[in-house]
């Protein structure tokens, strides 16, 4: 059944969730980093090998370019972790359900269930065996 967490449960709840949502961020912003870095690198040989038409003396560049656009491009995955995490965490905190048949729900709160029950935040309930 479900029952109502207490005031620690629910701050646990939340930490707990903001963890989560930190480290799913943070693994996010690394892989738009990854990508952004090859495509910043690659663009950037390919420029060079083009408007010089010197593609064995520039293409060996891509060696030192790398660090750079790593570099360059770093700020990217705190804007991806930062909006990813408060995604994340709206999502957590909008999700419902209802108690009586353990319904999940979205932003519904308050809303009324298929089987006659209330949904209620998540975060609020726990499941518990009888
Ligand atoms: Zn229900």
């Amino acid at each position: 059944m479900w029952i109502q967490r207490t005031p620690d449960e629910v701050s646990q709840w939340q930490k707990d969730t903001e963890k989560q949502a930190r480290a799913d961020g943070l693994m996010m912003g690394v892989m738009i980093w990854a990508v952004v870095v090859v495509l910043l690198s690659t663009g950037w040989v390919l420029i060079f090998q083009v408007g010089m038409g010197a593609q064995s003396r520039w293409g060996g560049r891509l060696g030192t370019g790398l660090p750079i656009f790593a570099l360059l491009a770093s700020p990217v995955i705190f804007i991806v972790r930062h909006y990813a995490e408060k995604k994340a965490l709206r999502k957590a905190a909008g999700r419902t359900i209802c108690p009586q048949c353990g319904s999940g729900g979205n932003g519904n709160a308050g809303a009324t269930c298929k089987c006659g029950g209330t949904f209620v935040v998540a975060s609020t309930m726990k499941w518990v065996e009888k």
